[in-house]
């Protein structure tokens, strides 16, 4: 195999898009009187809650809070179930486990990595009642949210969208994250996805009740205010603990971050679009290669991911030398996700990924290569030149 090693820049699978406007407005909340709990945190929950059309956005620390806090506001609790899809980041199942819940898990599709009704109906025939399910819009496509959503609520469980790769992303005309067919929706503010505070997550809720439980859940459990306390107050200082909170607060400063990532979300996401659009026409051309399936009728991506699904078994080479092949042209890919109950963590407790052959099927092939909004024109057809070149090298060998 010869050793290239590319002069042009590496292109990482993901990556945060700052501008010079975003730097000033992280200085002048800096510059500020609070540094958290302010009205830069305020100002980004109504920007957002105004973009996905939902009544209530509780912004948090990060996503993985926000799925706790969530499926903690909708009632889950020790001894209950909630079901995820076998194919997510770690989070959307841990987040079950920290309220001493059980994750069970549910197949996906071979072809799109995605929940359906009929998996579903699957994972929920499968054991007793489940509290919540947390279906995943995974690379940014839409789950069948109808679907999913009527068998979900003819068992009597709760619906929390993991949103976090579908910020921007619609489902039959409404924005994901309008909870429209949910009880609610959470997002990430990583660095990779569409919008980022650095660190940081949100629940998105349409339900007063659940509006309040995470608000009190970010912050200790505390309550201030006069309308919400257990007892009379005795004075301005008082607050009441009313359960077991956490602090999952986000500060100002990654808010003012945040309201000026939100404000150019639609070019990220047109940037997204285009890009992808151009892999799909270049990746036509080369053999054991297709992007994977598209998702359901009238779910529109945003496109946190592009991944592909590789044969590599009639390209004669690993997925590892594939990726470490890419490595060295400049080139990063990232495989979302091994399936979670294949964890020795989630193995020890009974999981056995071979029930799961969707799972399986999807994982064994799928490969994300570089998608952010800083990429150039061209450089989708410098990846997809060196992954044609690369997949070739391997059927120069099996020959
Ligand atoms: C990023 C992500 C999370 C967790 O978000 P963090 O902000 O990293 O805690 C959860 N679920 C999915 C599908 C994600 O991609």
């Amino acid at each position: 195999m010869a050793l290239v090693t590319s002069s042009l820049p590496f292109l990482p699978y993901g990556r945060q898009a700052i501008d010079e406007t975003d730097v000033a407005a992280v200085v002048e909340a800096l510059r500020s009187d609070l540094l958290t709990t302010g009205p830069r945190v305020e100002a980004f929950e109504r920007a957002l809650a105004e973009r996905l059309g939902v009544r209530h956005v509780i912004a948090v620390s990060n996503g993985t809070a926000a799925l706790h806090a969530a499926y903690h506001a909708v009632g889950v609790g020790s001894g209950d179930t909630v079901v995820v899809p076998a194919i997510t980041f770690l989070a959307t199942a841990n987040a079950a486990r920290f309220l001493d819940a059980e994750a069970r898990f549910a197949d996906v599709g071979a072809d799109d990595g995605l929940l359906a009704a009929d998996l579903l109906e699957r994972a929920l025939a499968d054991g007793g009642p489940v509290r919540a399910v947390a279906p995943v819009h995974l690379t940014g496509r839409p789950v069948d949210l109808d679907g999913v959503a009527a068998v979900a609520r003819a068992h009597g469980a709760a619906v929390i969208e993991d949103a976090c790769h579908a910020l921007g992303a619609t489902y039959r005309g409404a924005p994901i994250g309008a909870c429209s067919r949910s009880d609610a929706a959470v997002l990430s503010f990583h660095p990779v996805k569409h919008v980022t505070t650095g660190e940081g997550g949100a629940i998105a809720t349409n339900d007063d009740t659940i509006a309040r439980r995470a608000r009190r859940f970010r912050s200790h459990g505390m309550v201030h205010d006069a309308a919400s306390l257990e007892s009379p107050s005795p004075g301005p200082w008082y607050y009441e603990q009313q359960e077991l909170g956490y602090n999952y607060r986000i500060t100002d400063l990654q808010c003012a971050l945040g309201s000026s990532q939100l404000r150019r979300l639609d070019d990220f996401l047109a940037r997204r679009r285009a890009l992808a659009a151009r892999y799909d026409t270049l990746l036509a051309e080369v053999p054991h290669v297709r992007p994977i399936a598209r998702g359901p009728e009238g779910a529109e991506s945003a496109w946190h991911l592009y991944a592909v699904l590789i044969d590599f078994a009639a390209v004669g080479r690993t997925r590892g030398e594939v990726m470490l092949a890419l490595r060295e042209r400049g080139i990063g890919s990232q495989v979302h996700y091994i399936p979670v109950p294949a964890q020795p963590y989630y193995r020890r407790r009974g999981a056995d990924p071979a029930r799961f052959p969707g799972a399986l099927r999807y994982y064994e092939r799928t490969l994300s290569l570089p998608l952010f909004p800083a990429l150039r024109d061209d450089d989708p057809d410098r990846v997809v030149a060196a992954l044609a070149a690369v997949l070739a090298e391997g059927a120069d060998h099996s020959r």
